[in-house]
């Protein structure tokens, strides 16, 4: 039990008997103490707790999101780089896998070098063919990395959402 203002509820100072009048500190009022139940500080008041089927439920929604987008975002990546894996796999079907380290062709031989100039002809396509699986391998890389990072910020969208869900307070029923 503790003694306070009647008025606006400071609490009496320190020496204040029930009974006994004071001036209060909170409105200046002359007043008689009141006795009042100690109160514990009131704690912040804690959200409601999310019903857990609530909480199932969003972390059910989110982890779907998050599946069914991975599906789509691999099944788009697919489909954008179906075409330049296949012509990737025809190359190294046709060159072989080792045409990626095929020499540049250098310099021109001279025209009335035959042999040489057969021979330069024949490193110059393989190294065409080399530039041309390049193209391809960092086409379908930048398609990887541009899914990989809107598929993130998508996760992270969906996180942040479920979290909001999680957080809000839970609609009176
Ligand atoms: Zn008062």
């Amino acid at each position: 039990m503790t003694l306070a203002c009647p008025e606006c509820g400071a609490p009496a100072p320190r020496g204040a008997v029930a009974g006994r009048a004071y001036a209060c500190p909170g409105c200046g009022n002359p007043v008689l103490p009141t006795e009042r139940e100690a109160r514990a500080p009131a704690a912040a008041a804690a959200p409601p707790p999310v019903e857990s089927g609530r909480r199932r439920r969003t972390v059910g929604l989110a982890l779907a999101a998050f599946f069914v987008l991975g599906a789509a975002y691999v099944g788009v990546y697919e489909l954008l780089t179906a075409e330049s894996k296949r012509e990737l796999a025809e190359l190294e079907r046709i060159h072989g896998a080792d045409v990626v380290t095929a020499p540049p062709p250098g310099a021109r031989p001279a025209a009335d070098d035959p042999a040489a100039l057969r021979a330069w002809n024949a490193t110059r396509d393989r190294y065409e063919v080399r530039t041309r699986h390049e193209t391809l391998t960092s086409r379908t890389g930048w398609f990887f990395r541009g899914m990989l990072a809107a598929f993130a910020a998508q996760t992270l969208l969906t996180a942040w959402l479920a979290v909001k869900a999680l957080r809000a307070p839970s609609p009176r029923r």
